[in-house]
């Protein structure tokens, strides 16, 4: 949201006018889903949302409270609408926490007018009309079926479940989001088809565990267009493969039903494309951690899926210098890389998230340790990156295109996912494109995590 110096008195109610409604939204792509249902949801009562704080009659902050860094970034997106509207209500992760038996949120920014959790689209609705009485109105026809995306039209999230049923050491996620929560799979194919219809050609699957899908409600059947289907992975896929568009797979454990999933990737039906949150190798630490999906052998699945579809892109993401980890344990991590020649890999030095059990753990080693074993394990995976990468120069790969300029476009191929992956920048020349479109592309050059090509 834009700010702007014309607003910094706290404003007043409204009187008359269509109320509007500004929105912050901060965090991960789930938070992002919960922001977009709160959205639809006031646009639907007939609400306008506002860009600038200055025309914002409330402001909505959607906040994240995963890491230290994230929590800092939240309260003071919050602090910032405070000072330039005045009337702010607060949701998501960071609403959760409290410190001292007080809310956290509560506490450093007492005039907030309200404060929910995460995945509270109705609770937050209450606080708007309490504060900013609903419009007589509502034109709820002007909603598009598949309500309001943050997203660019040509992709979207689809959140298939809430919560989670792990208790990983270092996560506080369980306690902020609840037990794990599958969505009704009619449901989640009606929102798939809506967002089809208005133009979504990549649908991006997330949850915090994927694999999950379906166990809460022990994969019961429901319906989807007429036909009884179980509530489980692997039927979401085989439904959502059927849609004839990009479909991206996230936050998938590897249990042994993913190997299942494998064989509807190499038949193209789904993107072949896993993102799998390995964290660590050495099971010692993979024990402490409390992983799920920890006792499997992992190098065997991931040369057994690569058998099965040669061109599967494999997306992780780790954790260097956890509590108690020896340096031999780090080499463990550093060998598995080696080994498993992923192709995309995100590092993260371990960071004490308050109300974590793994604070507790024995051995908390120094910011320098934890940071020199991040950077050494991103330098090992820069080269195995730079390598698989190289392998596309002179083939021909498919790209959606994100952004069109003048003589140059960026888009993604089925490795990529948007905003955490690389991109392709393609040389269009006068060829005119649009944002959206499919088109392929000849690999002319390959950088550390972008590639470079013309029109094929
Ligand atoms: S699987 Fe582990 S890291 Fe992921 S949300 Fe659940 S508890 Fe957190």
């Amino acid at each position: 949201m834009t700010a702007t110096s014309a607003a910094r008195r706290p404003r007043k109610a409204p009187t008359g006018a269509t109320p509007s409604v500004g929105f912050v939204s901060l965090g991960c792509p789930k938070a992002l889903v919960d922001s977009e249902l709160i959205l639809t949801q006031l646009r639907a009562e007939g609400y306008a949302t506002s860009a600038t704080y200055e025309d914002a009659d409330l402001v909505i902050v959607n906040t994240c409270g995963f890491i230290d860094a994230a929590v800092q970034e939240s309260l003071e997106a919050i602090g910032e609408a405070l000072a330039e509207n005045g009337r702010v209500i607060v949701t998501g992760c960071l609403g959760a926490r409290s410190e001292g038996g007080t809310n956290l949120v509560a506490k450093v920014h007492p005039k907030v007018l309200a404060v929910t959790g995460p995945h509270a689209t109705s609770e937050v609705l209450d606080h708007v009309h309490r504060h900013l009485p609903k419009p007589h109105d509502p034109f709820g026809d002007l909603v598009p079926p598949a309500g309001i995306k943050l997203t660019p039209k040509h992709y979207a999230y689809l959140k298939i479940s809430e919560g989670c049923n792990h208790r990983c050491s270092f996560c506080i996620i369980p306690s902020m989001r609840g037990d794990l929560v599958s969505r009704p799979l009619g449901q989640v194919m009606r929102e798939a088809e809506n967002l089809v219809r208005q133009g979504v050609k990549e649908l991006l699957v997330i949850s915090q565990d994927t694999s999950a899908y379906g166990v809460d409600v022990r994969y019961k059947l429901d319906f989807v267009g007429g036909r009884a289907v179980k509530t489980r992975m692997h039927e979401l896929v085989r439904e959502l493969g059927a849609l004839g568009i990009w479909v991206r797979l996230h936050y998938v454990y590897p249990y042994p039903h993913v190997d299942d999933v494998v064989p509807l990737m190499a038949e193209g039906r789904v993107l072949p494309y896993l993102d799998v949150p390995f964290q660590h190798a050495s099971p010692r630490i993979l024990k402490l951690m409390k992983r799920p999906a920890s006792g499997e052998k992992n190098i065997e699945r991931i040369r057994a899926w690569r058998d099965v579809c040669p061109d599967i892109t494999i997306r992780s993401t780790f954790i260097a210098g956890f509590p108690g980890e020896t340096e031999a344990e780090f080499g463990e991590l550093l060998d598995f890389l080696r080994e498993a020649q992923l192709d995309r890999v995100g590092c993260f030095a371990y960071s004490p998230v308050e109300g974590a059990a793994a604070n507790a753990l024995p051995g908390m080693l120094p910011d320098e340790v934890r940071e020199e074993r991040r950077a050494r394990f991103m330098q090992v995976q820069q080269e195995i990156s730079a390598a698989r990468l190289a392998r596309k120069v002179g083939t021909t790969q498919r790209v959606l295109l994100d952004e069109v300029g003048p003589t140059v476009a960026v888009g993604r191929t089925t490795a990529d996912a948007p905003e955490i992956d690389g991109v392709v920048y393609v040389k269009k020349g006068r060829r005119a494109l649009a944002a959206g479109e499919f088109v392929d592309v000849a690999i002319t050059r390959a950088e550390e995590h972008d590639l470079h090509g013309r029109l094929a």
